[in-house]
């Protein structure tokens, strides 16, 4: 028979010890975990925890805080391999989700986090910068004056884009959007610009092709990659995007220009609706949370040009969106055209039919305009786009009738002839003056009486020559601000000389 009184003490030491226990569990700084899946946690506790706060849990496996209950909390896992489990506790850092920043980033592939994935070591980061950050105010901002050169003649010429600027590069799949957009950042060679490209929801073996695409081309040493491929959790592909542009805004704050490329935000979205539909959080149209526009505006806006007080850097930014069957108005690319200065549309048809860089000049636009475009360029620019659209017009009515008249006729010819001198190759983006001189010539007229076949030939050979023997022309386009006509003469004089020599004027 136990004795009753030794039975009382003991129940009082286990009260004792547990309350012990329980005073030694901080709740406002640790949490214990009550579910774990999909990538998200839920934890009991953390009950100071702030929205978008660094989690720590045993491993260590690191997660932001998504949602704030009554009594528990959603944490979103950076990880994906999750080795965590029920009755685990987890730590606040009472800190932001954050990034390294600094020139130490340049030439390498990071994940979404930060972290090194090039196998190149540690990187070695004198600064962090939070992910999430307020977009700069309009007093703090200067208007978008300089332009920022893609070496896409099509691109440049009609639909320029400044520094500061945010281009929407959308289209259906496999149209060559990321192909304009990995050119661009080869044409940021020596010209002091920093990139960093984001890849959300791709596959890693795209990246690498990337990787080294950019390194041959000797582009890699100031570009960083942000890499989330498709294999990875949302959470990891949610915040992407976020680190990229902080990683961009330390130098912008320094005073240098950066571009910055999300490739693609369709898939951010789609990324960002899985992780809030774990979380429970009701669905709206489409499926997409109701913040889903607010997700996009917060990025985009931090893309800027800074006021001349504050160093005068900027943040280009050429976000991309894949739409289906050319469907612009679908949701997501209503979103994003709304919130970005401009489009650059690219139309599948065109693409298949050879016309590569496959942009639509009529759908395509940029809202800064000219005001992005050195004078000399605006000046044989100018007629390019009403000389394509009345091309586009005319041979839709060409179609139905067999006699053309005379000036249809040579509507039509020349537009031919300006679409084929807006084709251009891969990795093979111009300088500003040999693309001023394509378009000269094409705008002259001059080449309107050769086969369009034979129009590449002449422009490489009159390029050619031009470096042989005027060099000094193409200073004069790109510092001047008036094409002289003494410079016209010589290439005009060029023109006839190449199409005499080879003998391919048209019967
Ligand atoms: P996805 O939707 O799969 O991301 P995308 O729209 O980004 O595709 P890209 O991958 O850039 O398209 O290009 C599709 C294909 O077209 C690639 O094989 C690329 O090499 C080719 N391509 C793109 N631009 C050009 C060009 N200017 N000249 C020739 N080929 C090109
Ligand atoms: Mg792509």
């Amino acid at each position: 028979m136990p004795n009753t009184k030794n039975l009382n003490s003991l129940s009082q030491i286990i009260k004792d010890e547990i309350n012990k226990v329980e005073n030694k569990i901080d709740t406002a700084n640790v949490g214990q975990v009550v579910s774990v899946g999909d990538c998200i946690a839920t934890v009991y506790g953390l009950d100071e925890a702030m929205y978008g706060e660094l989690i720590i849990f045993p491993g260590p496996t690191y997660g932001m805080v998504m949602n704030i209950e009554e009594d528990s909390i959603g944490v979103a896992l950076f990880s994906n391999v999750i080795s965590i489990k029920e009755g685990d506790l987890c730590q606040r850092t009472k800190e932001v989700v954050s990034t390294p920043v600094g020139d130490c980033l340049l030439g390498r592939v990071v994940n979404a986090i930060g972290q090194p994935i090039d196998g190149k070591g540690k990187i070695e980061a004198k600064e962090y910068r939070a992910c999430e950050l307020p977009a700069p105010g309009i007093m703090e901002r200067d208007k978008v004056n300089e332009p920022l050169e893609t070496g896409i003649k099509a691109v440049d010429s009609m639909i320029p884009i400044g520094k500061g600027q945010r281009e929407l590069i959308i289209g259906d799949r496999q149209t060559g959007k990321t192909a304009l957009a990995i050119d661009t950042i080869i044409n940021q060679k020596g010209k002091d610009v920093y990139c960093v490209y984001c890849a959300i929801g791709q596959k890693n073996s795209s990246i690498a092709q990337i990787v080294n695409k950019l390194k041959q081309n000797d582009a890699l040493k100031y570009t960083t990659i942000v890499n989330s491929s498709a294999s990875e959790t949302s959470p990891m592909q949610y915040i992407a995007p976020y680190t990229a542009v902080s990683i961009a805004e330390h130098w912008m704050h320094q005073g240098k220009n950066v571009l910055i490329v999300y490739d693609d935000l369709s898939k951010h979205a789609v990324a960002y609706r899985t992780l809030l539909l774990l979380l429970r959080r009701s669905p709206g149209r489409e499926a997409y949370p109701g913040d889903i526009f607010y997700l996009h505006s917060r990025l985009l806006e931090r893309a800027c040009k800074l006021s001349k007080d504050l160093g005068g850097g900027s943040i280009t930014a050429l976000p991309i969106v894949e739409t289906q069957a050319g469907d612009i108005s679908a949701y997501i690319p209503t979103n994003i055209i709304s919130i970005t200065d401009g489009q650059l549309f690219l139309n599948t048809d065109l693409f298949n039919l050879g016309q590569r860089p496959a942009i639509d000049s009529n759908l395509s636009v940029s809202r800064v305009g000219s005001s992005a475009q050195t004078k000399i360029m605006k000046s044989v620019s100018k007629n390019l786009r009403m000389e394509l659209a009345s091309y586009h017009e005319m041979l839709d009515f060409s179609r139905f009738g067999s006699d053309l008249d005379k000036s249809t006729q040579k509507i039509l010819t020349h537009g031919a002839i300006l679409l084929e001198v807006l084709k251009q190759k891969q990795y093979m983006p111009l300088r500003m003056a040999s693309e001023i001189i394509d378009i000269y010539v094409a705008q002259s007229g001059l080449l309107d009486d050769v086969n369009p076949s034979d129009v590449h030939s002449i422009l490489k050979l009159l390029s050619n020559s031009l470096t042989a023997h005027h060099s000094d022309l193409f200073t004069r386009l790109e510092t001047g601000t008036t094409f002289l006509d003494s410079d016209k003469e010589i290439i005009d004089d060029l023109v006839k000389v190449i199409k005499t020599n080879l003998n391919i004027n048209k019967e």
